[in-house]
């Protein structure tokens, strides 16, 4: 059995398997061919990877590999595919290194000039954004929803007037604070929330973030993307006085009300700010 194109290499291969999301058939049979002929599997969870392969009938070898080896792991990696050894190296979900370990073993291959080899498959972002009906000509992964104040007010700043759909991941707990803090900065937006994508419960709401927060209610389960449509083409307020009034009166903070005047009359972040703070006479 073949492996990739080895050629004359003597070395292995570093193979990147996408697993399912949530649906045990979501495998490719090239993934399943590549778990079952590999050395080694470097899982990050043992587990649950170990019972994906006895679902496919698939006995493998299987070493932890998470965020707190990944840096020894990778040497002993490299170590293994220059003597000629093929790894595979799964996640406990999806696509390996989107917000999973991986990046630095496939960095070091690539740097000891060893070929790895990339077996696509399931990704919750992807089928996210496939599904979600927001525009996908420009879209920009960022990884988990920031928690800290400081990190949603540079998210603001530096991807606020992106005309991209943004798409993250999401606990589940802090979901409402989130679309609390979006209906606060960014009230316009088209949003998408895709909950436990393929599995039984699947879900699928689609709103301005207000409409959201009230429909999700107290649910705090399962497992989330949230999309985040671009922002309108054209400025949905003509009448930045009236509506910079509106917000402070609803005891916005100045930043916040910023945020949301800029978002809405299409002014900079930097003349929406003066105009708040000429309405609170700073
Ligand atoms: N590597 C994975 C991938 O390719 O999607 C992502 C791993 S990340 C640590 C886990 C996060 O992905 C979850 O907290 C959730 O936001 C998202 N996720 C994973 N499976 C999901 C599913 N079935 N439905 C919705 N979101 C999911």
């Amino acid at each position: 059995m073949h492996l990739g194109d080895r050629g004359a290499r003597l070395s292995g291969t570093l193979h990147v398997v996408s697993v399912p999301i949530g649906n045990a058939e979501d495998i490719t049979l090239r993934a399943l061919r590549v778990l079952r002929t590999a050395h080694l599997v470097a899982a990050e969870d043992t587990r649950s990877t170990a019972a994906l392969l006895a679902h496919h009938g698939i006995s493998a070898r299987l070493v932890a590999l998470h965020d707190h080896n990944e840096r020894e792991q990778a040497e002993q990696m490299v170590a293994r595919l220059q003597r000629g050894e093929e790894i595979a190296l799964v996640s406990e979900a999806g696509t390996p290194l989107v917000n999973d370990p991986g990046f630095r073993l496939v960095r070091a291959c690539i740097d000891a000039g060893l070929a790895v080899d990339v077996v696509p498959g399931a990704c919750a972002a992807i089928a996210a954004l496939v599904g979600a009906g927001l525009p996908v000509d420009r879209w920009l992964y960022a990884g988990f929803f920031p928690r800290e104040a400081g990190a949603r007010a540079r998210l603001a700043d530096e991807l606020g007037g992106l005309r991209a759909t943004l798409v993250f991941y999401e606990s589940p707990q802090r979901l409402a604070g989130t679309l609390d803090w979006l209906a606060a900065t960014w009230p316009a937006r088209e949003l998408c929330v895709a909950r436990n994508l393929t599995k039984q419960h699947e879900q699928w709401l689609r709103g301005r973030p207000a409409d959201l927060r009230r429909e999700l209610g107290d649910e705090d389960r399962g497992e989330v993307v949230l999309l985040v449509g671009p922002p309108a083409e054209a400025p949905l307020v003509q009448d930045a006085d009236a509506l910079a009034q509106e917000l402070l009166a609803r005891g916005l903070d100045p930043r916040t009300a910023r945020d949301a005047l800029a978002e809405a009359t299409g002014l900079s972040r930097r003349d929406a700010y003066r105009k708040v703070l000429d309405l609170l006479g700073r």
